[in-house]
């Protein structure tokens, strides 16, 4: 099997808010940083519709058209975006030695941007409708949902968080736990009982998103796994609140991930292992951001990154 090799001074994984600020720094730095756009392209925000958050925007930009623009303007300054996704690394060499398919790249230094993905309920009905009426993020659609009656799906602080968020904006929210019990904090789950916008269904799971033929959410139906009764509860919104994954599995044993995953960073971006700082390898975003997961917040982290990145270059001597 033939190799490729090639040599890089910085490479960036992961094309969303994030990965793509990061590449706008780097390649202003004269770095011509190697963007890996991994299994999502884009990121997350390229799944959004409407976004009204992000500063500089008064009325409002589709999550595609701010990613597309980043994109041009990382690859205005000579960022060079690819479709692939990491096989494998090795950071116990230096370079890196990163691995995709049969090509290797060494990288003098890498910022892992690689997000977190949200968990999906996996049906084809909920799949036709991410985009109308299916959200991952109450934050950034919350506001579509103004005046109607919605559905929230989860048991933990997720949920919670965003069904008292939802409360905000629709007039009835009911929360779906698959579960008798619940894994939200008592705060949070006493917070939601005593709401009186707020509903609960236990022991509940969605079998099929209404709507797919109308392109809209008209309802779900459900099946009570405890008393085998099917119903159907019309909504016009459906949010999942059941968690995210961080992306960080295949660095697993070789930086410091935390209990759930996320990688753990000191000082917003040092990525450590075994509790020492690696040279070298910085994380921003949702990757190693379980609290704030915001496009303005993971932009904020790939700007330090990609800083962090030029300032050790300059150290080591390029
Ligand atoms: P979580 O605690 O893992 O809870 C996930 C919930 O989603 C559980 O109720 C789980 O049900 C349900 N679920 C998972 N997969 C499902 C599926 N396929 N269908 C239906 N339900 C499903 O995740 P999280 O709520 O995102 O919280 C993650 C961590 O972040 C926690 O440590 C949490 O405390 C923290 N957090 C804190 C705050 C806050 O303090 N403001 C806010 C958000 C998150 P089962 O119980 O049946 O598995």
């Amino acid at each position: 099997m033939s190799e490729t090799y090639e040599v890089r001074d910085t490479v960036i994984l992961g094309s969303g808010c994030s990965g793509l600020t990061a590449a706008i720094y780097a390649a202003r730095a004269n770095l011509k940083p190697l963007v890996l756009e991994g299994h999502e392209p884009g990121g997350q925000l390229s799944i959004t519709t409407l976004v009204e958050n992000f500063p500089g925007w008064p009325d409002g930009v589709q999550g595609p058209e701010l990613i597309e623009n980043m994109k041009k303007q990382a690859t205005r300054f000579g960022a060079e975006l690819r479709m692939a996704h990491l096989t494998s690394a090795d950071l116990t060499r230096s370079p890196f030695e990163l691995r995709i398919g049969k090509d290797i790249i060494l990288a003098r230094t890498l910022i892992i941007a690689s997000g977190a993905s949200a968990r999906w309920l996996g049906l084809p009905s909920e799949k036709a409708l991410v985009g109308f009426g299916v959200s991952s993020c109450a934050t950034c659609d919350g506001f579509f949902a103004s005046g109607k009656e919605i559905a929230v799906i989860g048991g933990g602080d997720s949920a919670m968080e965003e069904a008292l968020f939802l409360t905000r904006f629709a007039t009835k929210v009911t929360l779906i736990n698959r579960s008798e019990n619940f894994r939200a904090s008592r705060i949070m789950l006493e917070r939601a009982i005593a709401h009186p916008q707020i509903e609960f269904l236990h022991n509940t799971v969605v079998e099929e998103v209404v709507g797919v033929e109308e392109k809209e959410v008209r309802g779900l139906k459900l099946l009570n796994r405890k008393t085998g009764e099917r119903s159907e509860l019309p909504v016009s919104f459906m949010f999942l609140g059941i968690g995210h994954d961080p992306n960080a599995t295949m660095f697993e044993g070789q930086i410091d991930l935390d209990s759930d995953g996320y990688v753990k960073t000191e000082h917003n971006v040092f990525v450590t292992r075994q509790g020492v700082q690696l040279h070298g390898v910085y994380a921003c975003g949702d990757v190693q951001d379980r609290r704030y997961r915001q496009a303005i917040t993971a932009a904020g982290t790939g700007c330090m990154a990609a800083l962090e990145v030029e300032k050790y270059l300059e150290e080591v001597g390029r």
